[in-house]
This record gives structure tokens, C-alpha cells and sequence, in this order.
């Protein structure tokens, strides 16, 4: 007998429909044959498979069986389709009558005893149940959550293989899960006023995150690079409806855990030994790397000279255009990645360079070899540049009150209105073309600039930043034309320009 549940498969960020057949009672010497491009966890499949329906009580097939995922020319990943597997065999051998699998999409890992344990890309399953008209989805109940963001559809997150007869029979009690209870403000966890002192680091956070500039720290270990750049994600403004679900279509694709109770955005922050699949993305069926996690979030590279050179090259284009296009034989896959990318770095490899703490060790040649491990095309990526120094002493005995990121981030808000309003993106990604436009500035200014390139040897490209920077300076303001005093800011902030070159 023929039995046929439909589950999905996913492809990237996307969920395609996988129909799996399952037919018993063939002619032929008894065994399974299981067809559809399957790769080796899919065809393991079938001894999980096989133990968890003995140890539920059900018997195996005695006859010859095939199983096909279809369509037959989709790789197919994973150990996802363990459950459709057994509840077609369950069918198709007649052992009970699940009449009501037609109305949902079906998938899940199987343990040997016939638990069911987590799958990525709940909430991408979820999406395709929609499109198809399903009245529902049946997944594990350790990641059905994420799956409640899809209105419209009942998601049941079950626990093992016999909850899952028991409801496709129809006499279970068994109740889907409640939507999820998004609330309205998140609590603010790395609060920027807990920081003592770095005025100015506070300050080029600030311009960073609403003009969506690249970031740059670079300091002696133990200034407080990392602790500042944590703060950057709670200062964007809250993620909207449109950039929550591109997040979340990322997250549950690669298996992460969904946040169901406060929007937060994401700080992604891999370690220096990361591969190029890993950051970038990659694979056999490609998934998103660490850059697309960071998506409308922040992507941390600490210690940037120890990255691999290769990965940081991969770095600059999907930096640039704000996607990651993966190319394979069979195709290819883009995935989003527009994230604040924040690096720091020590000055030098022993640390201390033009510290006033401690004398640096390192010879002319040793810091030669290791900023020259940053090519310029990358550093050219890096809008904002500052050189971070410890915190004075003098600081942590101040009475005064810190600035806290809700006051920030209210000022962020408005600058970024401003941009929003004026050509639609942040200044960060303004054309060639909207950059001539929007960052107008009297003949006087535009001279003064100029002449401060030349005394500085600043290159044309470098003079473009400075322009971009303090067109978001002004915008901080509330200016509407870029004075002078906005460009003199800027210029302190490419710290690069004049001392590496
Ligand atoms: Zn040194």
C-alpha cells in the first residue's frame, strides 16, 4: 500500500516542499530501498526509524519497501524526515488510519526510542505550511516555537511518535501552541551608562550606529573594546515587522535558538579561527554564515589581524552590497547581510604602542608584518577609525552620571529619520551620485576640506568618508548643510589615513 506525507526541505533560508512516499507490499526480496537524492544522515534514517517504531509499539513492514523523497531532483539534508518516514510507514502498513495528514506539514528528528528532538528551520517550515494552505504543521516540541510567528497556521509541538498517530487519527486532546507573546518595549541588558569614561568612543559609537558606519577600535587590551561594542545592538533602533522576520527566517534556518518574547538584535561575534563557510556561509546545501546571523544586527571581529587573511578578503564585498551570493553546480543562493560590522585590534602585537600605561616591546618590523596583515581595500571598509586609550583612573571617581543607551538611542532614532526621509538608506550606503547630492557644502568648507587632505595626503577615497561621516555628524545635529566644524570631527576619526599609510 502507497502512504504520502508532506514535510519540506530546506534550501538556504527557504523552505521547498518534499513530498515522502512510502510503499509496502512490493514484490521482491525483503528490504528497503529509499530514493530521492538523499544524502548519508537522510539514509540513517531508516535505522532510526526502524528502532523507534518497534520501541512504540508498532510492527515493521514484512514485505519489500521503497521510500521516496520527492521531487528527485532536490538534495536532500538532514535527519528531518524521520518523522514523515515512520507515520507513512505507520500508513502504509495499515496500522492505523491517519486521515488527517494531508492537512499538515510533518517533520522531525527521531531518537531510538521514538522521542522527537529539535530541527533547524522551524519557522521556515512554518512559512511553506502557509503558502501551501495547510491548516497546520507537526514538529518537535523542543523548537516548534519560532514556528508561532507565522499567523494563520496551528503549529503542535509534540514530544514523540505516538502523540503524533494520536493526533493524525484524531483522538488526541493534544492542543497547539498558544501564538507567541512578543512584548512590546525590550529591556535594555547592555546599557552604555554602565560604561566609566571613553567620551570619545561613545561619541564615534554613536556616529557609527546612525549612519550604519563600519567601526574600527583599535587599543590596548583591556580598554574596553569588546565591552562598548556589545552595547552597539541596543542602540539601533528596535528591529520592524519586516527586519524581525528576515532575522528570524535566518536564526531558525541555522538551528538557532528564536527569542519568542523580546525583538533583540543580534550580536554576532566568531571566533578568529572562524572558516570562510563559516563566516560567509557555505556548504553542500549552503546555509548562511555568521555574517547573515548578524543580519540588521552587529558582526563583532575581535582581534582582526588573527582572522585569516582569506576570510577577511570574503569580508569586503558582501560588506559592501549588503548580500552574500553563494555559487554552486546546481545553482546559486543569496542570502542577506546588511550588518553593522564593529572590528578592534591592538595597535601592535604585543599591545601597547603609543600607550601612556606600559612601554611597547615590539620592534619596527614586527608591527610592520602585523598590520600589513590587513590588506587597504579591507581597512577601506572601516568608515569610523579611532585609537582607544585605558580609561583614566579619574573616571571611575566622577559622580556624574553616564549617559544611558535609552538617551542614545533616542538621538540615533531622529538622525536616522533624517536620512530615512532624505534618499530612503543610511548614509553609510549612499551612491556615488547621492553622496554629491546630499552632502552639499559651501564653497568655503569644501576648500578648507580639500586643503586638509593635501596637508594629511589623504587619498580621494578618504575624503569621500570624511564627507559621508560628517554628513552624519550633521544629521546628529539636525543641520541641514555640513559646516565646517562636522568635517573637522570627522577627520579626527580616520586615525588610519594618517598614521599607516
Ligand atoms: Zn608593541
Amino acid at each position: 500500500m502507497l502512504s504520502v506525507m508532506d514535510s519540506g526541505s530546506l534550501q538556504g533560508v527557504d523552505a521547498l516542499p518534499i513530498q515522502v512516499e512510502v510503499n509496502t507490499g512490493e514484490r521482491g526480496e525483503l528490504r528497503w530501498v529509499m530514493v530521492g537524492l538523499p544524502d548519508a544522515a537522510v539514509k540513517e534514517s531508516q535505522n532510526r526509524v526502524f528502532s523507534a517504531l518497534g520501541n512504540c509499539g508498532f510492527t515493521l513492514p514484512l514485505s519489500r519497501t521503497t521510500i521516496n523523497l520527492a521531487p528527485g531532483n532536490v538534495r536532500k539534508e538532514g535527519p528531518m524526515y524521520d518523522l514523515p518516514i515512520a507515520l507513512a510507514i505507520v500508513a502504509a502498513t495499515q496500522q492505523a488510519s491517519l486521515a488527517a495528514s494531508s492537512e499538515f506539514l510533518i517533520a522531525g528528528e527521531l531518537s531510538l526510542s521514538g522521542a522527537l528532538r529539535p530541527i533547524p528551520g522551524a519557522f521556515n517550515l512554518a512559512l511553506l505550511a502557509k503558502k501551501q494552505g495547510k491548516r497546520g504543521v507537526i514538529l518537535p516540541a523542543a523548537c516548534a516555537s519560532s514556528a508561532t510567528f507565522v499567523d494563520g497556521i496551528k503549529v503542535y509541538g509534540l514530544r514523540n511518535l505516538q502523540e503524533c498517530v494520536e493526533l493524525l487519527r484524531g483522538e488526541s486532546s493534544l492542543i497547539p501552541f498558544k501564538p507567541h507573546n512578543l512584548q512590546k518595549e525590550t529591556p535594555i541588558v547592555q546599557d552604555i551608562g554602565a560604561i566609566r569614561g571613553q567620551r570619545i568612543a561613545k561619541r564615534v559609537v554613536e556616529i557609527a550606529v546612525a549612519g550604519s558606519h563600519n567601526l574600527l577600535l583599535i587599543g590596548p587590551p583591556g580598554c574596553g573594546k569588546s565591552m562598548i561594542a556589545k552595547c552597539i545592538p541596543e542602540l539601533m533602533p528596535p528591529p520592524t515587522d519586516e527586519e524581525w522576520l528576515e532575522m528570524l527566517k535566518i536564526q531558525s534556518a541555522c538551528g538557532l535558538e528564536v527569542d519568542t518574547v523580546h525583538r533583540r538584535r543580534l550580536f554576532r561575534s566568531p571566533h578568529h579561527n572562524v572558516s570562510d563557510a563559516g563566516l560567509i556561509g557555505g556548504g553542500a546545501i549552503p546555509k548562511p554564515g555568521e555574517i547573515s546571523l548578524a543580519h540588521h544586527g552587529v558582526l563583532f571581529l575581535d582581534e582582526l589581524p588573527e582572522f585569516h587573511r582569506s576570510v577577511l578578503e570574503m569580508l569586503r564585498q558582501p560588506l559592501e552590497n549588503g548580500t552574500v551570493t553563494i555559487v554552486r553546480s546546481n545553482g546559486k543562493l543569496t542570502f542577506p547581510c546588511r550588518t553593522l560590522c564593529v572590528a578592534a585590534m591592538n595597535p601592535c602585537p604585543c599591545g601597547y604602542m603609543g600607550s601612556r600605561q606600559r612601554p611597547c616591546t615590539c620592534s619596527q618590523r614586527q608591527v610592520q608584518q602585523y598590520r600589513s596583515r590587513l590588506s587597504g581595500p579591507l581597512l577601506d571598509r572601516f568608515d569610523l577609525q579611532l585609537e582607544m586609550q585605558p580609561v583614566d583612573l579619574s573616571a571611575f571617581q566622577s559622580t556624574n552620571a553616564e549617559e544611558s543607551s535609552k538617551t542614545v538611542r533616542a538621538r540615533i532614532v531622529e538622525a536616522r529619520k533624517v536620512q530615512w526621509e532624505r534618499e530612503h538608506t543610511c548614509n553609510a550606503y549612499l551612491t556615488a551620485a547621492q553622496l554629491e547630492e546630499t552632502c552639499a557644502c559651501s564653497t568655503k568648507n569644501l576648500r578648507w576640506l580639500q586643503k586638509a587632505c593635501e596637508q594629511l595626503q589623504l587619498s580621494a577615497r578618504a575624503y569621500h568618508k570624511v564627507l559621508r561621516i560628517a554628513r552624519t555628524i550633521a544629521d546628529l545635529e539636525k543641520a541641514e548643510q555640513i559646516q565646517q566644524h562636522h568635517l573637522m570631527e570627522a577627520m579626527q576619526y580616520r586615525c588610519l589615513d594618517r598614521a599607516w599609510r
